[in-house]
């Protein structure tokens, strides 16, 4: 079968974003009816200015499709960032290699304790994230801290800069389950303008990332874009047919979409407001995605605002970080005995929004009639 990046060219996304900005209600009106989205075309209706007059009806129909697979349940997961160390400019990122920051790569030791003190908090599924260098992020690094973190911790998956499949084997024999690696932005002159330098600058390469990482066994793949960049219906449009690829090649993965818009960063990025989707918009992104793969996980992550995480619970997403730190070593503070929550740091990716402890965001789960699960799938 043919890989994404070749197919991706022939799709007519841009021309899907057109016919969703002139949507009208009789054109959406069979596709609310029904209840679900069969295609790219449908995802494109469920994009439109009369789609966002929809949304609470939309939000409860993407509840309900996400209950009907995945129960009334919300899992919990943390990052582990390993190394801020990176070869490549990106322009949006506080670790892009430009930055002045201070740089770091925990060891493996350090990486246990981290992981340790977030199991104490309840946390059992992990996301391994670290900078891409040759230097300080390879030589069996990663497969160290996934075998020294997997006694501790009972699900982890990774985030690292795109590898090809044998040297994601290793990982997956070492007991990591789940592979995530962002596209950040679809579209290419957009792409190539947003990374500038080192091996990130290879649009296609990274696009199959997730297959490479499939080929190699992953039970897991993680995709998404960061809305901010470029147009958001042209983000979810291409990010809809991308899972849409994975799930025809390999039925049994377990997808995950990710949906995170962009936060000021170290290096005075500030995203593009006419790219970034305001909270309705954003919203009906994830009740589009939902109703188009019912099966699929859909992620949301501490960049939103504890008051849009709570309203989201009962909207079709299924899995939520907390008590995320986004630097290396991070969560040393955990080791203290009156935790406050993370306060903005000058080695960190990006500053989080939601800054509640993990037991806080169990609690507000609950009040919304959900189980928060701490276990990974
Ligand atoms: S987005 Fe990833 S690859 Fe780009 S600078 Fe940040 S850590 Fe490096």
């Amino acid at each position: 079968m043919s890989t994404f990046s070749t197919i991706y060219p022939q799709l007519p996304i841009a021309e899907l974003v057109q016919r969703s900005l002139t949507t009208t209600d009789a054109q959406l009106a069979p596709i609310l009816r029904r209840g679900h989205a069969t295609s790219l075309e449908d995802v494109a209706a469920l994009l439109s200015p009369a789609a966002a007059l929809q949304l609470p009806a939309l939000a409860e129909r993407s509840g309900e499709l996400a209950q009907r697979r995945f129960g009334r349940a919300i899992r919990l997961f943390a990052p582990l960032y390993l190394s801020n160390e990176c070869v490549n400019v990106c322009t949006y990122c506080g670790f892009s290699r430009t930055n002045q920051i201070p740089r770091i790569t925990i060891s493996v030791e350090h990486a246990a304790r981290g992981t340790s003190l977030l199991r104490a908090r309840g946390i059992g599924s992990l996301l391994i994230v670290a900078g891409e260098h040759p230097k300080f992020v390879s030589n069996g690094y990663v497969e160290e801290v996934i075998r020294a973190v997997l006694p501790i911790m009972p699900d982890v998956s990774i985030e690292i800069g795109p590898l090809e499949t044998p040297a994601y084997v290793p990982m997956v024999a070492a007991g990591c389950a789940g592979l995530v690696v962002y596209q950040e932005t679809y579209h290419e002159p957009t792409y190539r303008a947003a990374h500038t330098a080192g091996p990130k600058k290879r649009y296609r390469w990274r696009m199959d990332a997730a297959e490479r990482g499939l080929a190699a066994g992953f039970r897991r793949l993680g995709i998404g874009a960061l809305y901010g960049l470029h147009d958001f219906r042209f983000e979810a449009l291409s990010l809809a047919a991308h899972a849409d690829h994975l799930r025809r090649t390999c039925p049994e993965v377990q997808l995950a979409i990710s949906v995170p818009r962009l936060r000021p960063a170290a290096g005075e990025f500030q995203p593009d407001p006419r790219h970034v989707p305001g909270d309705a918009e954003f919203l009906a992104i994830i009740c589009a995605l939902r109703l188009f793969l019912p099966e699929a996980d859909i992620i949301v992550s501490t960049r939103e605002s504890a008051a849009l995480r709570d309203r989201m619970v009962s909207m079709g997403v299924t899995t939520m970080s907390a008590g995320a730190s986004t630097e290396p070593g991070g969560y040393s503070d955990f080791e203290q005995e009156a935790w406050t929550p993370a306060r903005p740091q000058p080695g960190e990716q990006f500053h989080i929004a939601d800054e509640r402890p993990p037991q806080a965001v169990a609690e507000m789960i609950r009040r919304r009639g959900y189980l928060p699960v701490w276990q990974g799938v």
